[in-house]
């Protein structure tokens, strides 16, 4: 049986949180000489530490009661947390299915937790028989479990996740920063279901605000007022908050953006498929393509050298470069300086 109480820290179950002056008087009107700010200026106070008017936003967005929704500077803010409250340092065990995001394991190295990774199988679906003896691990307390897959670019499998949230006693993180490009449903829905689940999501991507820094995390209250006692106080800023909000007003120019991505993913891959240098190209469900290529490490080097900066994955799945998708410009600049290299390739080796 899932108990919080259980896996939540000793230390921090026992924490007198921060208090911080607007968490004492919630009021907008008044005189406020609490919280040695200074009276002149526009971004002069402190923000709204819970920011009430931005989850109000965000939960017509996503069908998600204000109260089972954490905000962060960022989803990594999140991650970071995620470790606090819940990895006793030196001592609990985190859980990743590799290759995945970075964060999650630089993350666990910051809060001195160890971290299990098992590989992701060939088609990039979890291998749920070695996922499952890892579950009886007493010292396991997060799993997390990135849908769609950085830097795969796949959904996870819907019964796998299933099983893991059925059977597991620890936190499961579904991290899904790429949702908004994907045709899969959010886990969010199910918060109430599982006590034992957070769905992460973020404005970095679809919405256009990685500059902003504001990420998602939703889960049942408990969850929620454990992540609120850990957090720093103001960790949110003011900006943050306005330009979210006012982003999310505007949710039918970001949707056009959205579908304008995946009719330039839809394109670009036809495009590459064309490319002698490129050997496959995975399917995603993401705002990246993961492409397979002869040689990753030179075309890398080629595409720098002519300002056109991808990401070499070639470290993490052999020969494999991610490639954003950008605007209709910069992506037929790829396409034009691959074929160029590609051109060149085979002048060298006829
Ligand atoms: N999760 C995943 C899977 C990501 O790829 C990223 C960013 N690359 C993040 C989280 C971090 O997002 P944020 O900008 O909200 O910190």
């Amino acid at each position: 049986m899932f108990d919080l109480t259980k896996i939540v820290r000793d230390n921090i179950k026992a924490l007198t949180p921060y208090s911080s002056a607007r968490d004492e008087f919630k009021g907008m009107e008044g005189v406020f000489l609490d919280a040695n700010e200074n009276p002149f200026g526009k971004y002069n106070r402190y923000p709204d530490p819970y920011q009430r008017e931005l989850k109000r936003v965000i939960s017509g967005l996503k069908k998600v009661e204000e109260e089972n929704i954490f905000l962060g500077n960022g989803s990594d803010e999140i991650i970071d947390l995620l470790f606090t409250v819940f990895c006793n340092p030196g001592k609990d065990v985190a859980l990743t299915l590799s290759p995945t995001y970075g964060m999650y394991e630089v993350s666990a190295g910051i809060n001195d937790v160890e971290l299990v990774s098992i590989p992701l199988k060939y088609n990039f679906q979890m291998d749920l028989k070695k996922v499952k003896s890892a579950l009886g691990n007493t010292r396991l307390k997060l799993i997390f479990i990135c849908s769609p897959n950085n830097p795969t670019g796949n959904s996870m499998d819907e019964s796998n996740i299933d099983f893991i949230l059925n059977n597991f006693n620890g936190i499961v993180v579904i991290d899904e920063a790429y949702i908004d490009f994907s045709p899969q449903r959010s886990w969010s829905a199910l918060i109430r279901k599982y006590p034992n689940l957070v769905v992460m999501q973020t404005l970095s991507k679809a919405w256009g605000l990685a500059g902003a820094r504001l990420g998602m995390a939703f889960a049942n209250c408990e969850i929620i007022a454990y992540l609120n006692k850990v957090k720093p106080p103001y960790n949110v800023s003011a900006l943050n908050q306005e330009i979210a909000v006012e982003c999310i007003q505007h949710k039918e120019d970001i949707e056009d953006k959205v579908k304008l991505i995946l009719t330039e993913r839809t394109k670009i891959e036809k495009q590459l498929a064309e490319i002698n240098l490129v050997e496959k190209i995975y399917h995603s469900d993401a705002n990246f393509l993961l492409v397979k290529v002869t040689d990753a490490d030179k075309i890398y080097d080629e595409l720098i050298e002519k300002n056109l900066v991808v990401r070499n994955r070639n470290n993490v799945i052999v020969n494999c470069l991610r490639i954003t998708i950008g605007t209709p410009e910069e992506n037929e600049r790829l396409i034009s300086e691959l074929n160029k290299i590609a051109h060149a390739k085979s002048i060298i080796y006829r």
